[in-house]
């Protein structure tokens, strides 16, 4: 559950400052507040929030960075589940803002607690959890349904570290079943060899999530109906035209890609191997890359000596996350001069708890081998 402190100042009078202004008045209230605060911006966040950000990286990553400062305050300029993730990883004491509560996620809004607990109650009345079943979920979820993985022996994953998770969870339990992102899951199942017809698809709006009881019973993997709603929109067919229009170009994609364009793609992965595979890349290579366009547009800016292309001319950016603007930024970081905590995002106790749960054994089974 998350909590709004009172707002004293309103962001109206930052709504109408010209844009210098609002970029001199985040950085004169950084200067102020000194180590007090770290400013965190994600990968896809847009230019004019990210040059104001002290860390960039992925949502994990940047909870867990953010964690190891002694920032008494934390702006999270990405979306609520990332507030969330980091109020959880954070020291206590450590409060976190996120510049605006609209921000969400599509794809995290797709599976809400009680759609998870309802799943699984009915999973529970046909025998399905007489087998071994594991509840996984995707960093990119609500603080709830973490806590719900942590509660029945389930666990967290991201896209760099789902592969190693899942070769030891298949091992260890009869079956997984996996929020709210159906196309990480049905992507890395696939590397494993799981056949589709052995992938139940859970549609939270249907009985038995549409599936027959047989279905489910035998699937190795029951998927949440869930999808990014940027990745979605890369379709089979760019990737054919972009290889017809840019002879050598290697593709490369991200695992929220539907299972169609990974097939397609010369490699997949995580925000940060995308990152890395370009880096180390040699000068003159041609990439066609399949996710957010800020992420790919700073590649081209900083790999002039490379040709990337985004996968899809005509795809739009994240669209909530784009809601955290300058503007938002300079308001939450005014509001802190003044001493006041604007937007900030709290979990309460126990369900931090359990959440915590669901990571550690993410962090212990992945980062301490
Ligand atoms: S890019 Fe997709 S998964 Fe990431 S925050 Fe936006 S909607 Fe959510």
């Amino acid at each position: 559950m998350s909590a709004v402190l009172e707002q004293t100042r309103p962001l109206e009078d930052f709504l109408v400052m010209p844009d210098a202004e609002v970029a001199e008045s985040i950085e004169a209230a950084r200067a102020h507040l000194g180590k007090r605060v770290v400013i965190l911006g994600h990968h896809y966040q847009r230019d004019d929030v990210v040059k104001h950000a002290d860390l960039t990286g992925d949502s994990y990553q940047l909870s867990v960075m953010a964690s190891q400062t002694d920032a008494e305050f934390i702006v999270f300029c990405g979306v609520h589940f990332m507030a969330e993730s980091a109020n959880i990883l954070g020291k206590p004491g450590q409060r976190v803002i996120l510049p605006d509560l609209g921000a969400g996620c599509s794809m995290a809004d797709m599976a809400t607690v009680e759609q998870v607990e309802d799943a699984w109650e009915q999973l529970a009345a046909i025998g399905v959890l007489d087998q071994k079943v594991a509840p996984i979920t995707y960093m990119n979820s609500s603080a709830a349904i973490k806590a719900f993985c942590g509660r029945n022996e389930g666990v967290v994953c991201t896209s760099s570290n789902a592969v190693p998770l899942f070769d030891i969870y298949l091992k260890q339990f009869d079956k997984m079943f996996f929020f709210p992102d159906q196309h990480l899951g049905r992507n890395t199942g696939a590397k494993f060899g799981i056949p589709l017809e052995k992938m139940a698809l859970w549609n939270p709006h249907q009985e038995l999530g549409g599936n027959t009881e047989q279905e489910l019973l035998d699937a190795k993997l029951i998927l949440w109906r869930g999808h990014c709603s940027v990745h979605g929109r890369f379709k089979p067919w760019h990737v054919d035209k972009i290889r017809d229009e840019v002879p050598g170009i290697q593709v490369l994609v991200h695992p929220e890609c539907m299972r169609e364009v990974v097939e397609k793609s010369d490699l997949d992965g995580s925000t940060s191997f995308i990152i890395k595979t370009v880096e180390n890349s040699a000068s003159g290579s041609k990439w066609a890359i399949g996710t957010e366009v800020n992420l790919v547009n700073r590649l081209q800016q900083r790999f002039p000596d490379k040709e990337i292309h985004l996968l899809a001319p005509d795809l739009c950016m994240c669209a909530t996350m784009y809601r955290i603007a300058p503007q938002n930024l300079a308001w939450a970081m005014d509001n802190l001069l003044g001493g006041n905590v604007v937007n900030e995002i709290v979990v309460d106790d126990e369900t931090r708890h359990f959440a915590n749960v669901a990571l550690a054994r993410m962090i212990d089974l992945t980062e301490n081998k």
